[in-house]
């Protein structure tokens, strides 16, 4: 599984529809500050599920869409896509090609989409779970995580370990049959 792209579009200062395309190796971005070095991780984030808009640095979530600049009208849409090459399946679903999209109108109305096929967030947010690639996961280590994982109460730091051992979705299905 390998990250293939990402396309961005009215996301926070990505006004214009903006492609990345990775290649083999490593991926460095650089530019002056306030460039959108921040934004990009930001968008990741966001289209694998995010759902604390404080964490993306907003109030509220339509916080993410372009708000405008001094020659630029503010835009109605957010709209980011990720896309894996899934050859080896590491993503449990057949496509070997997996583009998730996220969309968020100004007006709050989101629209989450696998493969171009309109899905609820939860089918994301299954799609990554225990991959280490989710939301709350390790593939994304923002200034001051590392010291808040030090930090933190033994009990906190089990659940960051079985994220990564990949006992989440075990545990979620028990708490699910213990409740029928
Ligand atoms: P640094 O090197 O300082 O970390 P950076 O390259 O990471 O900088 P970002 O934090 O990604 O920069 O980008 C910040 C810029 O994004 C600011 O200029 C801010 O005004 C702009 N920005 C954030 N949200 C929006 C939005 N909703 N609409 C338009 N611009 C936005
Ligand atoms: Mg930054």
């Amino acid at each position: 599984m390998k990250l293939k792209s990402l396309q961005i579009s009215g996301f926070k200062s990505f006004a214009d529809k903006t492609t990345i395309n990775f290649e083999d190796g490593i991926t460095g971005i650089v530019g002056p500050n306030g460039s959108g070095k921040s934004n990009i991780i930001e968008a990741v984030r966001w289209v694998m599920g995010e759902q604390s808009a404080k964490s993306l640095r907003g109030g509220k979530m339509p916080d993410i869409i372009f708000a405008g600049s001094e020659n630029r009208q503010p835009l109605n849409r957010a709209a980011v896509t990720i896309t894996f090459d899934n050859e080896d399946h590491f993503l449990k679903t057949d496509y070997t090609e997996v583009s998730v999209t996220r969309k968020l109108f100004r007006n709050g109305e989101s629209q989450y989409l696998i493969n171009q096929n309109e899905c609820r967030l939860k089918d994301i947010l299954d799609l990554f779970m225990d991959t280490g690639l989710g939301r709350d996961s390790f593939s994304v280590i923002s200034q001051g995580r590392v010291e808040a994982i030090f930090n933190s109460k033994p009990e906190d730091r089990r659940v960051i370990i079985e994220e990564v051992a990949g006992v989440l979705s075990y545990k979620q299905d028990k708490q699910k049959a213990e409740s029928e």
